[in-house]
């Protein structure tokens, strides 16, 4: 995954997470506490409605329990009842007028449609109500049940409601209270006609409850429950309604006519989902239901929820374009790092990151830069070093090869040479000798001129075969001690070292086995150096050797000029000479000699020195057993 993408991830995640569980928390709680309020409203609503109706039905029971006890009717009663037939009877209209003034002023106080009296068969005899009296005389009392007379006999009774066909159709209801004389015999009972209107109109007062809420009353009929006032939604439903108990609808109203009382989540009459409170009224064996759809209870929390999810995604967007682009940030400068990294790989070290950024990254790539450049002057000092190293060794290397072909040269032209050379050196000896101070004096000189160059050229030719000698000829090894052997090349260049004034010492040196004369030429040549390159003061030469493993390390230490370092290996080349011919003489064999004896021999040759301090060349010979050596 690219780095980019898990940093964006990264800080979305970091920035969300809390968010979201803030706001999932946040409305949770919301919608719980809303939940809780919604309900207690209802829960309030209902314990408030159900106290109206008891406290209107306690005082219409109270009301009726003072008629039952009115002196007027206890009194008028009987006199209603013996001349109902009459109405002229001036007993009969004298009762009833003084029934009249008092039920009359009662039925208007209580707003009831009526206030009857009923003779012990259950008939009619009075009416409060001008507009009943006529038709409703004589007549039993009309409750749907037939059971308010029989029931009012000996206490209170409340009918069921009923359709007041007489009052438009409105809802109605009976109260019955037997009326005792005053010897106590039951003469009739005394009924209030209830206009149910006003529990109507407290049942259908919705404020408060939106636009779906609303109160209503129903009571167990059998195994229904009947709805005793019009629905919001049902305006007809007042005595027609019914639910079935047990039924999925109409939860609340079920529970509540089935004396039970609670709140909760439930599908009302309508199969909708509501929230609401239900509540028993035991003294009319009524249920009372406050509710409302659940959809309007909780729009708040609807509203609230697409409010959280548009700022969600609002932030959402904001955050991811912020997170890409502090992920850009941080990704750009890595890529370009990457792509350095990678260019630099290939081998360009031209190529450079270059950001400006002033953060760790910037820091970074700008080291990188740095790096590149560092990298790329040691590249290049290192590629020079290489060629140079290439050059110096292909240079050596032909040194080498022309050196043996010169090598070959050498023999081949020395040998050849030898012979008209002995001639020529003889002859010109002979011809100094016999016409010296003979002849004039520029043939005197020339003649030594042949002498002397004779005699040059000899020397190098005999250097020459000698160098070309070593390895050829094969002389058996003899054991020898060195120190003889160099006292011998002492004595030999005794008149050298006196001429020079120098001092040579030397440590007890071993026995050897090999080429006795090959070390002679060996000390000869290395001693002859060391007294001809020495420098201002006295030549100081010391020679010694020390056993190193399985080899004898000799070395022969001077104080003189010293060589430069870049020439440590050039000197044991055959011909290769340091200075000018005029101030050391020498044909520059005299090295290779030694390193070819040296080698031929086992061992190593080699040079340690420093300008204008002295040299010390060293050699080994390698110890072979069975040799007594110090
Ligand atoms: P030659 O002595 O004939 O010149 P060599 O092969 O003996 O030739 O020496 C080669 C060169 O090495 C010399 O020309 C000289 O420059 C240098 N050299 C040899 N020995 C010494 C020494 N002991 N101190 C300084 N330079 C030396």
């Amino acid at each position: 995954m690219p780095i980019r993408l898990k940093l964006t991830i990264m800080f979305l995640a970091v920035a969300l997470a809390p968010l979201l569980l803030i706001s999932f928390l946040t409305f949770n709680n919301y919608k719980d506490s809303l939940k809780d309020t919604r309900i207690s409203y209802l829960q309030n609503l209902t314990a408030f409605k159900a106290d109206k109706i008891e406290t209107y039905f306690a005082r219409l029971k109270e009301e009726i329990e003072i008629a039952q006890a009115f002196y007027n009717i206890k009194k008028n009663l009987p006199i209603l009842i013996q001349f109902v037939r009459e109405p002229d009877n001036p007993e009969f209209i004298a009762a009833k007028k003084i029934l009249d003034e008092q039920l009359q002023r009662m039925q208007s106080i209580l707003g009831l449609f009526d206030i009857m009296l009923v003779n012990p068969d259950g008939r009619i005899v009075y009416s409060s109500n001008p507009k009943h009296y006529p038709k409703d005389l004589l007549h039993l009392l009309h409750d749907p049940q037939q059971k308010a007379f029989t029931e009012g006999r000996n206490k209170v009774y409340f009918s069921d409601l009923f359709r007041n066909n007489g009052e438009g159709n409105r809802l109605g209801m009976l109260i019955t209270a037997p009326v005792f004389d005053l010897d106590n015999a039951f003469i009739g009972e005394v009924v209030f006609e209830i206009d149910m209107e006003s529990i109507s109109d407290l049942m259908q007062d919705v404020s408060g409850l939106g636009n779906t809420g609303e109160t209503l009353v129903g009571k167990k009929i059998g195994s229904e429950i009947l709805f005793l006032n019009p629905l919001r939604h049902d305006p007809d439903a007042a005595l027609k309604r019914r639910v079935a108990i047990g039924d999925k609808i109409g939860f609340g109203i079920q529970e509540a006519s089935q004396g039970k009382s609670g709140t909760g989540q439930f599908i009302d009459y309508r199969g909708k989902q509501v929230i609401g409170a239900f509540r028993y009224i035991p003294s009319l064996d009524w249920g009372l239901v406050a509710k409302m759809d659940t959809d309007e209870a909780f729009v708040d929390i609807t509203n609230l929820k697409r409010l959280v999810i548009i700022s969600l995604i609002i932030i959402f967007v904001f955050s991811a374009i912020m997170a890409f682009s502090v992920a850009q940030s941080i990704s750009g400068p890595i890529k370009k790092l990457t792509k350095g990294a990678e260019e630099v790989g290939r081998g360009n070290l031209d190529y450079k990151v270059g950001t400006d950024l002033k953060d760790e990254i910037g820091q970074l790539s700008r080291s990188f830069d740095k790096m590149t450049q560092d990298l790329k002057k040691v590249t290049t000092s290192r590629d020079k070093l290489d060629r140079e190293v290439v050059e110096r060794k292909k240079a050596e290397e032909s040194l080498k090869r022309s050196n043996e072909n010169l090598e070959q040269f050498a023999y081949v032209a020395s040998h050849d040479l030898q012979e008209p050379l002995r001639m020529m050196a003889s002859y010109s000896e002979l011809l100094e000798r016999r016409y010296k101070h003979k002849l004039d004096k520029d043939a005197d000189e020339f003649i030594s001129y042949i002498v002397d160059g004779a005699k040059r050229l000899q020397g190098l030719i005999n250097d020459l075969l000698a160098y070309s000698r070593i390895g050829r000829i094969d002389k058996p090894a003899n054991e020898f001690d060195c120190n003889l052997v160099l006292n011998r090349v002492l004595a030999g260049m005794a008149k050298t070292i006196e001429e020079n004034k120098a001092i040579i010492t030397h440590d007890n040196l071993p026995q050897l086995v090999g080429n006795e004369n090959s070390f002679v030429h060996l000390f000869q040549n290395l001693i002859g150096n060391a007294i001809k390159f020495h420098a201002e003061e006295t030549p100081y030469i010391h020679i010694s050797a020390k056993k190193q493993d399985s080899e004898w390390v000799f070395s022969v230490k001077d104080n003189g000029i010293g060589i430069e370092p870049q020439y440590k290996e050039r000197i044991f080349l055959i011909f290769q000479r340091l200075h000018a011919r005029d101030k050391y003489s020498g044909t520059g064999i005299g090295l290779s000699i030694c390193k070819k004896i040296i080698e031929t021999q086992g061992g190593r040759i080699w040079v340690e020195s420093e300008t204008d301090k002295g040299s010390t060349f060293y050699f080994t010979v390698p110890v072979k057993e069975g040799v007594r050596y110090g």
